[in-house]
């Protein structure tokens, strides 16, 4: 079992910044996500769009804030599980114990759910009896690429996440195909470009106009039906990846027994951003209170009020002082300091 101060859920903008913050009150953090990689909905969708709006930077690609953040909390050498959704809440010994779908097990004095619009579930194709192949052959994530090595893989989608993984896969797997039901692909016109020149090269097939209707194989899958112009083509895979998108669902956490309102959880913001469940807080786009603005900055800020609240419940016994950074410096759990400038003004006229 994992242990750590406090679990983090979500490895949003809010969730890696309660890192920093926790830290720098001596809290180490574990962040659980049920995407792959960090960044919440500044990575999943829109990693290329200029920000305007986080305080001193007058324009930042979200994908670069993302990197910022995770620069910033190193010191702190968080713990991640990446991959995995938080699905069940429990408490033993007065501290909680999260378990994830994929039954791994970490242990907090402290819940931060810092969950955004709720657990990315991926959209899936409409077909039938397609129960039965996930993870059978049917992919909607990929953990771990090498899963894939020398393997026939088929992609379906038309946007940045399809062409990415086309061309990724594609220097490992045994054949690659891209399927979209369209002609013109949503991402970027530079992948598409090199897609191009791999099919050019024979290295990826391209099947367009084409429409997945239906996935074939007796416990996994062994192929698929395309229709192509209106006839039907199979083709023999190992996989089938649908990239389709992500779409947001808050369903986890309405069995925790939180107080949800407006599908978020409901939260104490007179004071620190508390649930109806001592030791749980909301912070970020997850959490409702009146007036509140679904931005980046006001989970930076959340973070900061709940992490010294989670300081006070942990240590009750301990007086919290607030300390600037300037004057305190950052001592890393990982032995790196950063000194604060030791002022030049040390005489008054
Ligand atoms: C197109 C677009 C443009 C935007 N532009 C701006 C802007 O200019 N300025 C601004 O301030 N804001 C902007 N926003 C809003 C901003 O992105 C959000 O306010 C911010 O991402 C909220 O951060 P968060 O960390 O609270 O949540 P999120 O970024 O949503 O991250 C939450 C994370 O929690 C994970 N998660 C949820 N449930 C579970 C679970 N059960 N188990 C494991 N993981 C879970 C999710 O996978 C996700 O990664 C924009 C949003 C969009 C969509």
């Amino acid at each position: 079992m994992i242990k750590t101060d406090i679990i983090i859920i979500g490895a949003g903008p809010t969730g890696l910044f309660t890192v920093f913050e926790a830290g720098l009150l001596g809290l180490k953090c574990h962040i659980i996500d049920s995407l792959v990689k960090p960044g919440g909905q500044c990575s999943e969708i829109y990693p290329n769009k200029p920000i305007y709006d986080i305080p001193a930077y007058p324009e930042i690609m979200a994908g670069d804030l993302i990197h910022k953040l995770l620069d910033q909390i190193k010191p702190f050498d968080p713990g991640y599980t990446m991959g995995e959704s938080a699905v069940e809440l429990k408490k033993s010994d007065g501290e909680f114990i999260i378990t994830t779908d994929k039954n791994t097990k970490i242990k907090g004095k402290v819940v931060a759910i810092a969950g955004g619009l709720g657990n990315f579930e991926p959209r899936k194709p409409n077909l039938e009896n397609i129960d039965k192949y996930e993870e059978n052959g049917l992919v909607y994530k990929i953990i771990n690429k090498d899963d894939f090595q020398d393997k026939n893989v088929i992609i379906s989608g038309g946007g940045d996440s399809a062409l990415d993984w086309t061309l990724e896969l594609s220097k490992i797997a045994k054949k690659v195909s891209l399927i979209h039901r369209r002609n013109e692909f949503r991402g970027a016109v530079e992948s598409v470009k090199q897609i191009q020149k791999l099919k050019d090269k024979n290295i990826v097939d391209v099947i367009t106009p084409a429409q997945l209707v239906a996935i074939n194989g007796r416990d996994k899958v062994e192929s698929i039906d395309l229709k192509v112009n209106e006839e039907i083509v199979t083709i023999e895979t190992d996989f089938i990846i649908p990239l389709y998108g992500l779409i947001p669902k808050m369903n986890i956490f309405k069995n925790w027994g939180l107080n949800i309102e407006k599908n978020a959880i409901s939260v104490n913001n007179a004071l620190d951003y508390s649930t109806n469940i001592k030791g749980i807080y909301a912070i970020g786009d997850i959490n409702h209170y009146p007036g509140k603005l679904k931005l980046i900055l006001s989970g930076f800020h959340e973070a900061a009020v709940m992490c010294h609240s989670a300081y006070n419940y942990i240590n009750p016994d301990k007086k919290n002082i607030l300390k600037y950074t300037t004057v305190s410096g950052i001592k890393g759990f990982d032995g790196s300091v950063k000194q604060p400038k030791k002022s030049t003004i040390n005489s008054i006229n």
